[in-house]
């Protein structure tokens, strides 16, 4: 018996039916799931939908920094970089869109950088 889609050589009774055609295990469970999960953005974009219809406005990174804010009146952007293993880079990025939704804020605290809620 072989499958119909790759070929591969299928074992007595190990082989699925779909559409009268007969496919190994793997194709038959690829061919029930079109989306695949190793498509990066396939699995964002549904998470993305998933979050704004549960209604919540912030990314799971941005909920994660404002409940640290929250804990902590003022945490300097290194050690948010610590606690949620994020790059500098990825940081600003998300504080920007909390900035921007006027969540958190930046401060200036002598010569150091203060994160704290707006
Ligand atoms: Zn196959």
């Amino acid at each position: 018996m072989q499958c119909q889609k790759c070929g591969l050589e299928i074992e007595t009774g190990e082989e699925r039916d779909l559409h009268g055609r007969t496919l190994c295990e793997d194709c038959y469970m690829d061919a029930l799931s079109p989306v695949k999960t190793c498509d990066p953005w396939a699995v964002h974009s549904a998470k993305r939908l998933e979050q704004m219809g549960a209604g919540d406005q912030f990314t799971e990174l941005q909920a994660k920094i404002l409940a640290i804010l929250k804990k902590n009146d003022g945490v300097r952007p290194d050690i948010l970089c610590r606690e949620l293993s994020i790059t500098p880079e990825e940081l600003e990025r998300e504080f920007a869109s909390l900035r921007h939704m006027e969540k958190a804020r930046a401060e200036k605290v002598g010569d150091q950088i203060i994160l704290r809620l707006w």
